[in-house]
């Protein structure tokens, strides 16, 4: 693969993720099935997809919070897939991860202040450097107070414990924050709040992001450019005005239908995908949608469709927009 652009930050190069089946026997879950494309530097980059699609996987994937099956994976131009031992810890101070459930993810027998001094412990930075004042630093960037230091996870609301989770994540000055979800468990109230610290976050601190959420609408709100996931692969990726305004992917059609849409969208029909998700460890021969898409022809069932630029900036995975072969085979 082509060397990465300089406002390229990170690119995923044939990524997959395969897990082994529960016995020798079973076949292994593609969760993340072939996948490239290029994270700019300070954009968000949004994925949206139905549960299981894969999106998740991906998401840890990027940081080495599992390890690629194949592919490779560039960070600021070095390829992290295969990093072991001390060389992924040093990388891990550039990427990091906010996590779905802020419950789940903060240690409930620590303290504020304790979950915040870990990520400079694991570092071995606590000596050299003055940590309790970084983390004043970290709480005044998400909006909270001293007094919240010596409290417990159960003594927070689910937007502070979120907002903790967020100050763990920049701890250590990282250039990438995989958002995973990060604000689903929250009541829509708090949501707002916090993908709005989110964005001032990003501007202030020159972050990136790797926005992941199911809610269409979510991504929408934050995203620079938008990638639509299904069963494992890209199957569109365009700036977000530009996939609002006109979206090529028959799945992509599908999931826009199903949300509430004003001025000349409203009133348009939802369309209703035929079938249930196929199981990853069985996934479709030739396009992944075809055993569910409106459109699909006998060409869809034999050859998987590449991502292929069909705007400038807007890439599809689709039969449909394959201009070499459109007219004689479709
Ligand atoms: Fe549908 Fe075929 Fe396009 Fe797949 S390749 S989305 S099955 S038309």
């Amino acid at each position: 693969m082509a060397e990465a652009p300089k406002d390229v930050l990170m690119r995923a190069d044939h990524v997959k993720v395969y897990f082994k089946g529960k016995n020798r026997r079973a076949d292994s879950v593609k969760a993340v099935d072939d996948v490239s494309f290029d994270i700019r530097r300070g954009e968000t980059f949004g994925v949206v997809g139905e549960s299981g699609c894969g999106k998740s996987t991906l998401g840890r994937a990027l940081i080495r919070l599992l390890k690629p099956t194949e592919g490779h994976i560039y960070l600021d131009g070095a390829d992290i897939a295969g990093l072991k031992g001390p060389e992924l810890k040093k990388m891990r101070k550039k990427a990091q991860i906010i996590f779905q459930d802020p419950s789940a993810s903060l240690n409930p027998r620590r303290t504020v202040r304790q979950i915040l001094t870990e990520p400079f412990e694991i570092h071995q930075m606590a000596g050299k450097m003055d940590v309790e004042a970084r983390i004043l630093e970290l709480l005044n960037l998400v909006g909270l107070d001293t007094y919240h230091l010596s409290r417990y996870p159960h003594e927070l609301s689910g937007g502070q414990k979120q907002r903790i989770g967020i100050a763990r994540a920049l701890a250590l000055e990282p250039d990438l924050i995989i958002c995973d979800e990060a604000v689903s468990a929250l009541d829509v109230s708090v949501q707002a709040q916090v993908l709005n610290l989110l964005q001032e976050l990003k501007e202030k601190l020159h972050l990136t992001y790797f926005f992941i959420s199911h809610n269409l609408n979510v991504v929408y709100q934050v995203s620079d450019r938008v990638g639509v996931m299904y069963l494992g692969k890209i199957v569109e990726i365009a700036d977000y005005e530009k996939l609002y305004e006109k979206r090529y992917h028959p799945y992509t059609e599908a999931l826009l239908s199903a949300i509430p849409q004003v001025g000349q969208e409203a009133g348009k029909e939802r369309i209703r995908l035929r079938g249930e998700v196929p199981s990853p460890s069985n996934p479709p021969d030739g396009c992944h949608f075809h055993t569910r898409c409106p459109k699909a022809c006998d060409r869809c069932s034999l050859e998987a469709p590449e991502l292929r630029e069909v705007e400038p900036g807007h890439l599809v995975a689709c039969h449909l927009y394959d201009t070499r072969v459109r007219r004689s085979k479709i």
